[in-house]
């Protein structure tokens, strides 16, 4: 088995990519018998993130770069791809949530000059906070700031303690007293040592039960009507020992947990309760989602494109293009949410190409995707660029180990408060960057 080659320091800082809050106060220690040793600010979510890079890279430089099931040069496999690309007339890029921020741009570069739909993995459209946005807008703080202003904390429908497990510390939730308004299904953590706040807690039944629980909130909020007079019994006394916390509190964190983006009712609910509560008191609203950096390719895509999610960029009659060369720049960019998104297209046959990424994270994903559409995409052709090893790695076209951000390579990524960060290099590879193999391509097209 191939060592790892740590870069020559001792313990080397690192940003665990373990969750969206982006820990940068870690390091790491290889040992010489490739031993990984975590700091202790790690959580145990982070080492894990970490020894599954360890082992994802091992195993994705054994593989190496193949075409066709065979092993193949850089050279080989970037033509290969290109041929592909020229002769399909519908090709999907999709995997861009574990990636850069540059290696997002390479690979939305890469849809704009095919043609291509682009979406920022394979699920249903999950874009419930996208839709809010729209209609209230948004409140950022860094997470510094939050730390040092909120002491009153809302979770709805969010399990950081189990996500994000050092939220409460990163927040400073020692000094805070929380709310957590949930439905049953949602899984929380009842382990000891937790550094989140005493919750008091409001369960619901469903999730339409939580929204008209939200909706209520917001009528006391705003003071419309007499709420008093219908809401459900139990409610109006929590909401009012709620409101009096809010009304002596310094600062409102509140965390929609990653079930919001895809109810869009209830994150409306959510984004609207957060703009009233700051009539009462400085509120504001961080969303623990739990795909690494889809809000840099959401941000990636809408600035080349001007939508988020799912662009449609193979022009208006596709059929009639009888080759990349005919489809080329009449691409209009197109967006449905629905419409375009690559679990739609895959499920009506309407794709002719697989452009993907795919990382650790995709790898554990896998088994819970329909099987319709794990069949779709096994049964398509495709062109995988991969740091982890994954089903459509066997069988694929062309298949190219890349190095993963915060692992071996660096690269800049969102986190939870929307703050560029960069995670740094952590261990030398042989694992070619995305940014540049897409680089390749792209010259290989002309
Ligand atoms: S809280 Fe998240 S980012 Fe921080 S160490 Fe744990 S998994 Fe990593």
């Amino acid at each position: 088995m191939k060592e790892l080659a740590l870069l020559p320091i001792s313990r080397t800082p690192a940003v665990c990519l373990g969750c969206t809050l982006l820990c940068d106060d870690v390091t790491i220690a290889i040992s010489e018998r490739g031993e990984i040793h975590c700091s202790e600010q790690c959580c145990a979510r982070g080492i894990d993130w970490f020894l599954r890079e360890a082992a994802a890279e091992r195993q994705s430089v054994a593989s190496g770069i193949r075409c066709g099931g065979e092993p193949a040069t850089q050279g080989e496999a970037i033509q290969r791809a290109a041929e592909m690309i020229l002769a399909a007339r519908s090709p999907l890029i999709c995997g861009l949530t574990s990636a850069s921020l540059a290696e997002q741009q390479a690979l939305v570069k890469l849809a704009l000059q095919t043609g291509a739909v682009i979406d920022l993995d394979w699920h249903a459209p999950q874009t419930g906070n996208l839709v809010a946005l729209q209609h209230t807008g948004r409140i950022t703080a860094t997470l510094g700031q939050v730390a040092a202003q909120a002491d009153l904390c809302l979770l709805i429908e969010a399990a950081p303690e189990r996500t994000h497990p050092r939220m409460g510390e990163r927040f400073a939730w020692q000094r805070s007293s929380g709310w957590r308004f949930r439905t049953d299904d949602l899984s929380v953590e009842s382990a000891p040592g937790l550094e989140a706040p005493a919750l008091t807690e409001l369960v619901c039944s469903s999730a339409d039960e939580l929204n008209d629980l939200i909706w209520w909130l917001r009528a006391f909020v705003r003071g419309i009507g007499d709420p008093a007079q219908q809401c459900p019994p139990g409610w109006k006394e929590a909401f009012d020992q709620f409101l009096v916390a809010v009304r002596t509190a310094r600062g409102v964190a509140v965390v929609g947990g990653a079930a919001l983006a895809g109810q869009p009712a209830l994150a409306l609910q959510v984004h609207q309760l957060v703009r009233e509560l700051n009539e009462w008191c400085k509120t504001w609203l961080l969303l623990a989602s739990e795909d690494r950096n889809a809000a840099g390719a959401e941000s990636v895509l809408t600035w080349s494109t001007g939508f988020p999610r799912c662009v449609d960029l193979r022009g208006n009659n596709p059929d009639e293009a009888p080759a990349r060369n005919g489809r080329i720049g009449k691409g209009e960019a197109r967006w449905s949410r629905t419409e375009f998104s690559a679990a739609k297209l895959l499920a009506g046959n309407e794709c002719d190409l697989l452009i993907c990424c795919l990382t650790a994270e995709e790898e554990i994903a896998w088994p819970n995707l329909p099987t319709a559409l794990r069949e779709a995409l096994l049964g398509l052709p495709r062109i995988v660029f991969y740091s982890s090893d994954h089903p459509l790695v066997a069988g694929a076209d062309v298949a190219i180990p890349v190095a993963q951000v915060g692992w071996d390579s660096s690269g800049d990524l969102i986190r939870l408060d929307e703050l560029t960060l960069t995670a740094p290099r952590i261990i030398a590879s042989e694992r070619l960057g995305l940014e540049g193999l897409v680089a390749d391509l792209l010259e290989e097209l002309g």
